[in-house]
């Protein structure tokens, strides 16, 4: 069983290699376009502890959209089914930054993991939280098990300075009166919740008591409801790759979401979460060799929750 798991990370990595070169880094945040597109590394771990890596598995990188994940599940756990109110849980078919669907949908994102509606998420979380982005915090660390995840102030303050399209959402939304708090305030908070800096490590730890139905695997502690787990898990299925969801399902078979970091957490529920990590990203803002990587994984491994 050792070998077999790490034999195929391996396998995975020789196929990738060749394709680390033909992703685009992102570089609408100008801090981002600096990340090295050579960088590739997973982490798989499995409910039982067993766990299998390789590459830069342990080098933190910025989680962007994968953030999205972390805030739906904190406000969840707060609200409850209220936060379906403010915001839908179809896929858009549109790219992730896309302002199309809110002009004739009256201001309601299409799903809490394009930015609309993870920004009408973190307006909710001013509303309803004492301190948002301290819990966030405090939330993904015990997650983790970890203290030292941290936001990443340069990237945050790179992205704010050319967030037009993001501040450009939250103004729309306002106008509708889907946004209750100061688009400013949204935004900052926004823009610090992406700049969460985390390895694969850290993520596949995180992702697993998601893994494990909202359950921590090691503390035991429910984070969130069965049936809160159900739906976020059915969102990370139709919507965790904004245009490419459906591509995702086809190829991949598994629940997940990516970021324009690069990384991609995913989840078979009832047995692991598998994160990979690199830089280089497709057309529809999905990292390139980390979709092959996760399609590789589940056709050689047999595993996926079809
Ligand atoms: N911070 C990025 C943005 O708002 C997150 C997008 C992403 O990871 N897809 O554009």
């Amino acid at each position: 069983m050792l070998m077999k798991y790490q034999q195929i990370l391996e396998e995975i990595h020789k196929e990738v290699v060749p394709l680390l070169g033909d992703g685009k880094v992102a570089d609408y945040i100008p801090e981002l376009a600096k990340v090295d597109p050579g960088k590739f590394g997973i982490y798989l771990l499995f409910l039982n502890e067993e766990a299998y890596y390789i590459g830069d598995a342990h080098e933190k990188f910025s989680i962007q959209s994968i953030s999205k994940v972390f805030m739906l599940a904190l406000t969840v756990a707060h609200l409850g089914e209220k936060v379906y109110e403010r915001v839908n849980v179809e896929p858009s078919g549109d790219p992730f930054n896309s302002l199309v669907q809110l002009e004739y949908e009256c201001g309601i994102p299409r799903n809490p993991f394009i930015n609309s509606g993870a920004l009408v998420i973190t307006d909710l979380m001013i509303s309803h939280l004492n301190n948002p982005k301290e819990e966030l915090l405090s939330f993904i660390r015990e997650l983790v098990g970890q203290e030292d995840i941290c936001y990443n102030e340069t990237i945050a303050a790179s992205e704010k300075a050319c967030g037009f399209k993001n501040a450009a959402m939250v103004n729309l939304m306002k106008s509708f009166g889907n946004i209750k708090n100061d688009v400013e305030e949204v935004l900052d908070l926004y823009f610090d919740f992406c700049s969460i800096e985390m390895n694969c490590n850290e993520l596949a730890r995180a992702f697993r008591v998601f893994a494990n139905h909202g359950k921590g695997v090691i503390d035991a502690k429910r984070y969130i409801t069965e049936s809160q787990f159900k739906r976020m898990t059915a969102i990370m299925q139709t919507c965790g790759f904004y245009d490419e969801a459906g591509e995702f399902a086809f190829r991949v078979g598994l629940p997940g979401k990516s970021g324009v970091g690069g990384g991609i957490a995913a989840i078979l529920p009832g047995e692991y979460s598998i994160v990979v990590w690199s830089p280089g990203l497709n057309p529809k803002g999905n990292s390139l060799a980390g979709m092959k990587a996760l399609e590789l994984f589940t056709t050689k491994t047999g595993t996926s929750i079809f």
